[in-house]
């Protein structure tokens, strides 16, 4: 199974990805999480991507889809994955489609969750990452702890530069500006499953498990 996996910044597709991946056994591909490593070992990628990711812009359509032909390649997407955070403009929905079209990828699902913007601001905002593991946290949820509960690395816990309240109302603008208009695009051409994000991460993920496996016969690799 290939998921386009589609929604705010915040809205929980990293979380949903990560969970998924493990369950369906498909790599979880996340284009942000790929940029940071590229910030991180200062390729660069990374220097081009750094400023334009902190101040919550969109990296050009053209280095974007470069990333993405570079991932494909790679034999763990051979049978399906999950990806989070692309397409993010026309331009690459289109050239993923004529990606998907040149090399025959079938079983296409495009997955939009969505919450209030109360709800997302409040997440984003109150959210801490872990620098090992890259898993994200709700700050009181860790409140004291001195290692990630996930991969016990000490003294992990950041802020993403891009999770301030002035650069996540920029996001949350240029999703509805540009992103936005993508669904619009994969409505005509695809089937779009909406899931209603508000809810709890166990809740979000059993009605989308559920509901894939009520439309498509095989869902696991
Ligand atoms: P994310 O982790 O998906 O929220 O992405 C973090 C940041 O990476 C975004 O705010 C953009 O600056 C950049 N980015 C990730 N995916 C894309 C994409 N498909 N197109 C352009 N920029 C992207």
């Amino acid at each position: 199974m290939r998921i386009l996996l589609f929604g705010m910044p915040g809205v929980g597709k990293g979380t949903q990805a990560k969970i998924l991946s493990s369950k369906l056994n498909i790599p979880h591909i996340s284009t942000g999480e790929i940029l940071r490593q590229a910030v991180r070992d200062e390729t660069e990628l990374g220097k081009k991507a750094k400023e334009i990711m902190n101040e919550g812009e969109l990296v050009p359509d053209s280095v974007m889809i470069g990333i993405i032909k570079e991932t494909f390649s790679q034999p763990r997407c051979k049978d399906g994955f999950i990806l989070d955070g692309f397409p993010r403009t026309k331009i690459q929905a289109e050239e993923l489609d004529e990606l998907i079209d040149e090399l025959k990828l079938s079983n296409v699902v495009v997955l939009s969750i969505t919450a209030p913007v109360s709800e997302i601001l409040k997440r984003l905002t109150d959210r801490l990452a872990c620098k090992n593991c890259k898993s994200i946290f709700t700050r009181s949820k860790i409140e004291g702890l001195k290692s990630c509960p996930k991969c016990n690395a000490e003294n992990s816990f950041y802020q993403r530069k891009d999770d301030t309240e002035d650069v996540i109302k920029n996001r949350i603008e240029i999703f509805n500006n540009v992103t936005k208009a993508v669904l619009e695009y994969y409505r005509d051409k695809r089937e779009v499953i909406t899931i209603d994000g508000n809810d709890t991460v166990e809740n979000v993920n059993k009605e989308i498990l559920d509901t894939l496996s009520l439309k498509y016969d095989k869902i696991k690799n």
